[in-house]
């Protein structure tokens, strides 16, 4: 493992265009749990039946059942220390750009500047009836589903299940996928799609890919050049201290 870890290193360090994917693996010590697997909200409530565009619109007093318990779990996260390692990966000049399938605002808390957040934040909310945008801060949950001032009801500004992911935020993260000579993949199962085709898109290219994740993935066997095993929050930051020697 430890060797692993040195030559996941050493590409790290001769790469001279690095980027990562991340997905709800990164955020789970920060106690917000994936979707899949064991914890919490989701398995209680399904998202792809409660966090849909259409379950918003049609009975958005069960959407924001959801909505709500993902808000206030994400307003009480900290970064971790996988965050903060990625942090001081792009202030030392290490890794370009992180594309993110987390809404969770944690990889900007811990320090990180290039952030494509390919599932959009919870930061900000809108109306989904004269587009107004509100800090999701300033938003009362006590009764839901929350509402505009026009009685509008009101959507956080993440992708929902059914819903397009903005084209320029497409582009971006597909034209940092294939300009870089390594990937980071990094706790993600890479099943959902588009995000799941960016891994492919740098291997295509060219890319080395180096994945970490508690569990083997789809990807391990077939494109992944390096896998890490283990948790993000331990791996990432031995990687950091080898990368800074
Ligand atoms: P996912 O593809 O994000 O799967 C999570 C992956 O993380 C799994 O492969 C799991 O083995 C791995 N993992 C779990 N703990 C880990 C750790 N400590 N270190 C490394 N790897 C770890 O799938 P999902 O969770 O079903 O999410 C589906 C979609 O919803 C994605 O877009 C996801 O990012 C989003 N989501 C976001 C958040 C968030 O913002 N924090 C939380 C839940 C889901
Ligand atoms: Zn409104």
């Amino acid at each position: 493992m430890m060797d692993s870890i040195q030559q996941a290193a050493e590409t790290l360090s001769k790469s001279r265009h690095s980027a990562a994917i991340t997905g709800a693996g990164i955020s789970a010590e920060s106690g917000i749990p994936p979707f899949r697997g064991p914890g919490g909200v989701w398995e209680r409530y399904d998202p792809e039946e409660y966090a849909t565009i259409d379950a918003l619109i049609t009975t958005p007093e069960k959407a924001w059942i959801f909505l709500k318990e993902l808000g206030e779990v994400v307003a009480k996260s900290q970064p971790n220390d996988g965050h903060t390692a990625l942090a001081e990966m792009e202030e030392i000049g290490k890794l370009s750009s992180i594309i993110t399938q987390n809404i969770d605002g944690l990889h900007q808390m811990a320090g990180s500047k290039k952030v494509i957040e390919f599932h959009g934040n919870y930061k900000s909310m809108i109306c989904t009836s004269c587009q107004k945008s509100i800090e999701s801060h300033k938003v009362s949950l006590e009764v839901i589903p929350p509402r505009c001032e026009c009685e509008g009801i009101l959507k956080p500004d993440v992708v929902l299940f059914g819903e397009p992911i903005p084209p320029e935020t497409i582009r971006d993260a597909f034209q940092e996928a294939s300009l870089c000579e390594t990937l980071l993949v990094i706790g993600t199962s890479a099943v959902v799609m588009p995000a799941s085709q960016i891994p492919l898109l740098a291997k295509q290219n060219g890319a080395t890919i180096i994945e970490i994740n508690k569990e083997r993935t789809i990807l391990t066997s077939s494109i992944t050049d390096i896998f890490l095993e283990g948790s993000s929050s331990t791996i990432l930051p031995q990687i950091i201290n080898l990368l800074k020697q």
